[in-house]
């Protein structure tokens, strides 16, 4: 049985103190059906973690080589050392503001395989390949470019998240049905790769302007598992209900 996420990208936001709070608040959200993942900026990954909560922490982003002459750059290896067990790869954010392409991001994908943490892994369309319908062909090649070199037992390591880019911090949601249409496309692309049965073992989250009055309808479709959050994540409130919409 694939797992229930909710996953909580924090991006660049939150003093240290706000940040220490939330990782608190949202340490007490207690949901059985869901594993609950909070990924807050870098620099105050260390300080959760030493918190010793029972929470899993995330990192939003890192460099793909171990160690060198990386000015400014964090490696995965600091990361884990830090206490970091998942990590996210591909946003959109990262993609259109700093340019990471299909291969970086399949570099990306292979140091934190290599390292043994989670990958969650965003794909999705921008508003110009949905009006233009072809948002299935343009996930799908995401896929077969950053992660589609990987064998099943790798891709236990994975998950996915369609982030149409149209309902990022957009306040617009895919509706229920664009996105189990989406969620649905890209398991039948891993069933076609791989194998029915790593298909239906892969959790798929849907991100894009959820929040708790939307996540319910969204978490019941059959193929949508979960959700990676933004704006709603930094508010322990609507984060605890979201995460308890399953
Ligand atoms: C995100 O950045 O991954 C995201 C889904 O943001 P928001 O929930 O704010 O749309």
């Amino acid at each position: 049985m694939r797992k229930n996420i909710v996953a909580g990208n924090w991006k660049m936001n939150l003093s240290e103190n706000e940040a220490i709070q939330l990782a608190k608040e949202v340490a007490e959200i207690k949901v059985s059906n869901a594993e609950v993942i909070i990924f807050p900026p870098a620099i105050f990954i260390p300080t959760i973690s030493k918190l010793g909560l029972d929470i899993k922490i995330g990192a939003q982003n890192f460099y793909p080589k171990s160690n060198g002459a990386f000015t400014g750059e964090i490696s995965i290896n600091q990361l884990k050392e830090a206490g970091i067990s998942y990590v996210i790869v591909g946003h959109s954010e990262r993609r259109t503001i700093l340019k990471e392409d299909n291969e970086f991001l399949k570099e990306k994908v292979n140091a934190a395989l290599e390292l043994g943490i989670h990958v969650i892994f965003c794909c999705g369309e921008e508003l110009a390949i949905r009006e233009k319908g072809t948002e299935n062909e343009f996930v799908k090649n995401q896929l077969v470019e950053s992660i589609f070199h990987l064998n099943a037992d790798q891709l236990k390591n994975v998950t996915i998240a369609y982030e149409p880019i149209w309902a990022i911090g957009t306040g617009l949601t895919a509706s229920k049905e664009q996105a189990e249409g989406m969620h649905l496309f890209i398991r039948e692309t891993f069933a076609s790769q791989y194998s029915q049965e790593l298909a239906n073992g892969i959790s798929i989250l849907y991100g894009g302007s959820c929040n708790p009055t939307n996540a319910k309808e969204l978490f019941a479709c059959p193929n949508v598992d979960g959700g990676l959050i933004g704006g709603a994540a930094l508010k322990s409130a609507d984060f605890s209900s979201i995460a308890s919409s399953f």
